[in-house]
C-alpha cells in the first residue's frame, strides 16, 4: 500500500520534501503546501490516525501535545494575541483530502465567520 504523503513527510522521505518547522516525540508540524491565509501551518501526531472516527482512547496523551504544539507555534510566530483558528476536516462533508488527522493553524488576517455554506445545507439534523 501506498505510503501516506503526510507520513512521508514525517520521516524526511526525499520525495515529498516539506517545510517542517517543529518535530519532538509527539508531533510534526509543516507550512502547508497551498496556504490558505498568510498563516497556514499543518500539525499531525506522529502517530498515524486515518480520520477523527479512529481516534482510541488510549490516544488522548497525544492529542493533548497536538494542542500544546498550537500553542506554542502560534507564540513563535507572534500570532497568539491577533488570534487564529485551529480546525480539523473528518471525511468527505468536512472536506477532508488528505486522510491523517492534522490540525491547520491558519491567522495572520481577520478570519471572519467559521463557516460559509451553500443554500442547499440550511437543512438542519434533528
Ligand atoms: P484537509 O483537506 O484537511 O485534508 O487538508 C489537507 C491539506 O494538506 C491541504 O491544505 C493541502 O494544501 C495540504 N497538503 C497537501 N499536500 C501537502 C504537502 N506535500 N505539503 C504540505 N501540505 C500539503
Amino acid at each position: 500500500m501506498e505510503k501516506n504523503i503526510f507520513a512521508k513527510i514525517r520521516d524526511g522521505d526525499k520525495d515529498c520534501p516539506a517545510d517542517i518547522i517543529l518535530k519532538n516525540e509527539y508531533i510534526t508540524a509543516f507550512k502547508d503546501i497551498e496556504p490558505s491565509a498568510p498563516f497556514h501551518i499543518i500539525i499531525i501526531p506522529n502517530k498515524e490516525i486515518k480520520t477523527i472516527n479512529d481516534i482510541e482512547d488510549e490516544d488522548v496523551n497525544m492529542l493533548g501535545h497536538l494542542f500544546l504544539a498550537a500553542r506554542d507555534i502560534a507564540k513563535i510566530y507572534e500570532i497568539n494575541e491577533s488570534g487564529y483558528r485551529l480546525i480539523m476536516n473528518c471525511n468527505k462533508d468536512g472536506g477532508q483530502e488528505v486522510f491523517y488527522i492534522h490540525f491547520h493553524i491558519v491567522g495572520g488576517c481577520p478570519l471572519g465567520k467559521i463557516l460559509k455554506l451553500p443554500k442547499s445545507s440550511k437543512k438542519k439534523i434533528n
